[in-house]
């Protein structure tokens, strides 16, 4: 018996402040999709690990950040000032939504200030920055850091995080049967029609630092644009089938079913439909099978304690 993990991307403007054409719509949506999605993760009870940007737990900023070593350009578009007046830029209110929220999600790390920790241009003298910004941060609302999720998935320094006490992350989702094909994007059109496959599960495995390798297993929005306009009408949406076929893995096989999304991701209410038929369907195969639902944090404990190596130690 498997068990399902969803994390989330929480960035609002931070996911895309580097990029010389920032995408409006989807800034403008990332905090009313963020109360929308908690607001939803709530009526199904499904616990999440929401990796939240640091920054969002700033009650207010200079703006420039001169102690991070990659400022002042890095931090160019950054506001300043107090929260209340910068929606997009700081979200402590959308933090204590999660905190009060009834169901028991996990809030973790998606960096300070959206730094790719894989980019060759990050020092670890950056990537220190980051972390030790977002602990500080995040524990001045009272939030222990866990979990982290890298920027764009872009893995890197894990030492450091190590270092700081974190004990899990996201990795990179393992290949599937269309990522060898000369043209994986050919391939994974074919899948979503004609092939049909399920997604991979994942298993936990601790890396040589001590850090929990949980990878993802599917992008709730990684099949978008004119491939999605092209499949939906036809053949259904692709990544609610994928999603079920996925669940139905975990609920018979051993591993984790890990999904994941941005808020940012929920633009039209065909998106939020993909997201109500994906979590109502894992509401009732929870309710019906001993399949879990989990946090980043308490299925890579468990999967740690459960381990061979570990019962062999002796207490
Ligand atoms: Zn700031
Ligand atoms: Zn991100």
């Amino acid at each position: 018996m498997g068990t399902v993990v969803l994390s989330i991307d929480a960035e609002l403007a931070w996911g895309f402040h580097d990029l010389p054409n920032p995408p409006d719509r989807r800034i403008e949506a990332a905090r009313p999709s963020w109360e929308r999605l908690l607001a939803t993760l709530e009526k199904f009870s499904i616990p999440a690990t929401w990796a939240i940007v640091g920054h969002l737990f700033l009650p207010e900023c200079d703006g420039f950040h001169r102690t991070h070593p990659a400022s002042p350009d890095w931090f160019a578009r950054d506001p300043g000032g107090k929260a209340e007046n910068h929606d997009s830029w700081f979200g402590p209110d959308l933090v204590r939504e999660i905190q009060s929220a009834e169901t028991p999600h996990e809030i973790g790390c998606h960096s300070f200030s959206h730094v790719e920790f894989g980019k060759r241009e990050t020092t670890r003298e950056i990537a220190v920055a980051e972390v030790e910004a977002s602990i500080k941060a995040a524990a001045s609302m009272g939030v222990p850091l866990h979990s982290f999720v890298f920027p764009r998935n872009n893995v890197g320094y894990r030492s450091v995080l190590s270092s700081y006490g974190f004990t899990c992350y996201r990795g990179t989702r393992p290949s599937w049967w269309f990522d060898s094909l000369p043209t994986p994007r050919a391939g994974k059109l074919l899948d979503a029609t004609v092939v049909r496959s399920a997604p991979p599960l994942v298993s936990p495995t601790a890396d040589e630092y001590g850090l929990v390798d949980l990878p993802a297993s599917l992008d709730l929005f990684g099949f978008e644009g004119i491939a999605r306009s092209f499949v939906e009408p036809a053949f259904g949406d692709p990544i609610v089938r994928q999603a079920k076929a996925g669940i139905e893995r975990a609920v018979t096989e051993d591993g984790v079913f890990h999904l994941w999304l941005h808020p940012n991701n929920l633009l039209d209410e065909p998106d939020f439909r993909r997201l109500n038929r994906v979590l109502s369907y894992l509401a009732a195969r929870r309710k019906r099978t001993s399949l879990s639902v989990e946090t980043m944090r308490t299925a890579s404990e468990r999967a740690i304690d459960e381990s061979p190596i570990r019962e062999r130690t002796p207490p």
